[in-house]
């Protein structure tokens, strides 16, 4: 075995937030029964972190990556490049990645961005695409795939891109779907010129396969939206993180949900674990990612857990569902509590950011977080949630001290001086 104990990270996606007013001002965490999530709180050391900063909201990307121990203002390159790497695409040195969106649009006008929340059909779509594309567009090639409903990646490769050009993406519904255009810095540029007419002929072109394909007749002969466009964002070139191996000399796992985080941990050179009945939804299997985490907490020194659910509450305004979601994560977490060997291992509770419901979006806020397992020193805390964890000795910390903190009480840390 090796040495020190085990460290799990352990994260509900989005789980803190702020008061809400039908919830009598409680948090959702404060209002959800979590027996489990209150235990940890109980027998370990509570506080807050910020994932960057204070008052920084950040990405499930830029979340992780600080929670990993990679500074994102140093090392973050966009998103598109995770999520193409996340749906199984081989991103090279030099090439475009972009993050995208099956979307709604009518008369050029997005009418929903999500179309409707597909989740079936976009294999055969993508598939569409990327065989309209099979010649590239101006000797640049075009990989397209589908990733989990309706997000899917974009990877142009070839010479003359930059990646200094806008999203196609006005994240919200009612409006025009925008041209890529160059940023105002680069708009003298030519490959940036160039970049953003290969990403318009791409959009352009993949509504017209879109518009017609089966799979959108079929949808809309049941009264679903089709989707019938393509949005390309988050555009990034690949960047270069040192695996997480080298940096920290733990043998990591990951056990995640979306391919954004998926895709981070493949960069990072870790083994990313598929668990096939966690859907990244309400309907998640909890079980089986806590059956996981146990099974691969064997092999590994180092595990990060995310469960998704919490975040997709916040964000669709919807406390009850939240709540629901964070049971979930409470049940998964009491699976861990009793199968495993708490003399070996230590654990941290938390979230990547806040995605308070009354916000429906990502937030700056603080999250609470709690330490527990070997080595840990209690306080004083009884619940886990936004109020009580403020009390706790942690008080508050870095994403990027996470991991320094785990290794401490793992015993895996080399001491800083003599
Ligand atoms: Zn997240
Ligand atoms: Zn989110």
């Amino acid at each position: 075995m090796h040495e020190g104990s085990t460290q799990i990270i352990f994260l509900g996606d989005g789980m803190g937030g702020r008061p809400v007013p039908s919830l009598g001002g409680q948090t959702c965490l404060e209002a959800a029964a979590t027996p489990a999530l209150d235990k940890v709180a109980q027998g370990g050391e509570c506080g807050y972190m910020d994932p960057v900063s204070p008052g920084v909201a950040v990405g499930s990307d830029t979340g992780h990556m600080a929670i990993l121990g990679y500074d994102p203002s140093e090392y973050y390159t966009g998103r598109g490049p995770f999520e193409a790497k996340g749906v199984g695409i081989d991103v090279r040195p030099g090439d475009l990645a972009f993050r995208c969106n099956f979307t709604t649009a009518e008369d050029n006008v997005i009418t929903d961005r999500r179309a409707g929340r597909i989740t079936e059909g976009t294999a055969q779509l993508a598939a569409a695409v990327n065989e309209a594309f099979r010649d590239g567009i101006q000797g640049v090639d075009v990989i397209f795939k589908e990733s989990v409903a309706h997000r899917a990646a974009l990877v142009l490769r070839g010479k003359d891109l930059d990646p200094r050009v806008t999203d196609v993406d006005p994240h919200e519904a009612g409006v025009e779907v925008p041209l890529c255009e160059p940023l105002p810095e680069a708009s003298n540029n030519a490959a940036a010129q160039r970049t953003a007419w290969i990403v318009n002929e791409f959009v352009h072109r993949a509504h017209e396969i879109l518009q017609d394909h089966p799979v959108n007749q079929e949808r809309q002969a049941q009264g679903a939206l089709p989707a019938n466009i393509v949005l390309p964002r988050g555009v990034g070139t690949a960047p270069d993180l040192s695996p997480f191996s080298e940096r920290h000399n733990l043998s990591g796992a990951m056990i995640v949900e979306v391919d954004l985080v998926r895709g981070l941990g493949l960069y990072l050179g870790m083994d990313v674990v598929a668990v096939p009945t966690a859907t990244g939804g309400m309907d998640t299997d909890e079980m089986a990612i806590a059956q996981a985490v146990v099974e691969v907490a064997r092999g590994h020194e180092f595990i990060l857990c995310n469960i998704k659910a919490p975040d997709l509450g916040g964000h669709d305004g919807n406390a009850e569902q939240k709540m629901a979601a964070i049971a979930k994560v409470d049940h998964a977490v009491g699976y861990l509590l009793d199968n495993l060997d708490w003399d070996s291992t230590v654990l941290m509770l938390g979230a990547d950011h806040c995605t308070p419901v009354t916000l429906q979006d990502h937030s700056g806020d603080a999250i609470p977080i709690a330490f527990y397992g070997h080595g840990v020193r209690p306080d004083n805390v009884q619940t886990y949630g936004e109020r009580a964890c403020a009390h706790g000795s942690v008080h508050r910390i870095r994403g990027l001290d996470v991991i320094n903190i785990l290794g401490n009480y793992a015993g895996t840390l080399h001491k800083f001086g003599s």
